[in-house]
């Protein structure tokens, strides 16, 4: 029998329901009403571990489980030698260090001295380590944005994704210490079944970028239509029932697809269908 592979998933917070619709999107079939402990893939040789977000990496580290899906502000904080196998493009965010907006402090250079509020406190020492900036850290777990008014701080480190809890504290950004999104990781040297694991996962993180384009043209303005669809390679130029016109199929990046539907109009395109696309393996 197949031994059953382990991926250990957050079990709350903003990286769950992201996690979930990923798994699901990759057309993993398991209950995920019963979040507290593992959940067994019916269509799969896998068990999804529902832990604690910032437990994951210590998990997978330990072996308990083969494979994660956490923040890499978590990895990089453990410092651990986990491998990254794919970057899931959610839960993005960056590690910022920040000031009350009134502060004569205007860059990272200028906290030398001063007291730093963080719940990455290993990330946050080694930054300001390496830039020969003397500051105190000061672990917290939770609502370090609050630490300055507080007088238990001069400066934070802290996550944002939209700035607007920053602002609310009245805080104003000086560096950014990281950039982050929801990562999967295994233990290295981790392979064989894992390595399906990670195709799938990619080929779902790598279709929700792209859109599968189909349009009719006139066969006089071919040249002009393909050279706007840059895509994956070439793309399909299949006969129509009129010989003076063809149907032509191609992949394009999603963010793309607004600007490039006019220009197609332009060169002649009719009768466009703009379709997702579930998988694509690269
Ligand atoms: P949780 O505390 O379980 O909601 O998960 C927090 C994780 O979500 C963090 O470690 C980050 O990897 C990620 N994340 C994404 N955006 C943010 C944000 N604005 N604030 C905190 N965490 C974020």
């Amino acid at each position: 029998m197949t031994p059953r592979l382990r991926l250990a998933v957050p079990n709350k917070g903003r990286l769950l329901d992201p996690t979930v619709s990923l798994l699901r999107d990759a057309g993993l079939v398991f209950d995920a009403r019963e979040r507290s402990l593992v959940s067994r893939c019916e269509n799969f040789p896998l068990d999804i571990l529902f832990a604690r977000t910032e437990d994951i990496v210590e998990f997978v580290g330990d072996g308990v489980a083969d494979m994660g899906i956490t923040g890499r502000n978590l990895l990089v904080e453990s410092g651990r030698p986990l491998e990254v196998r794919a970057e899931l493009h959610y839960g993005r965010c960056r590690l910022e260090a920040a000031v009350p907006a009134d502060s004569r402090f205007q860059a990272t250079a200028d906290l030398d001295g001063c007291r730093v509020a963080t719940s990455h406190p290993a990330t946050t020492e080694r930054f300001f380590r390496e830039r020969a900036v003397r500051v105190e850290i000061v672990p917290l777990s939770g609502a370090v944005e609050v630490a300055p008014r507080m007088g238990l701080a001069d400066a934070i480190v802290d996550l944002v994704s939209t700035g607007s809890t920053m602002l609310v504290n009245g805080l104003r950004s000086v560096d950014t210490l990281l950039t982050s999104e929801a990562i999967l990781v295994s233990s290295p040297g981790t392979d064989g079944p894992a390595s399906d694991v990670v195709t799938m996962l990619r080929a779902v993180v790598d279709a929700r970028e792209r859109r599968y384009v189909m349009m009719n043209a006139p066969l006089s303005r071919l040249a002009e239509i393909e050279a706007l669809l840059p895509g994956l390679g070439s793309p399909s130029v299949l006969p129509l029932a009129r010989p003076d016109m063809v149907a032509v199929h191609a992949v394009v990046n999603a963010d793309e697809t607004w600007g490039l539907l006019g220009r197609l109009k332009a060169a002649g395109a009719s009768g466009i269908l703009v379709l997702p696309v579930e998988l694509l393996i690269q």
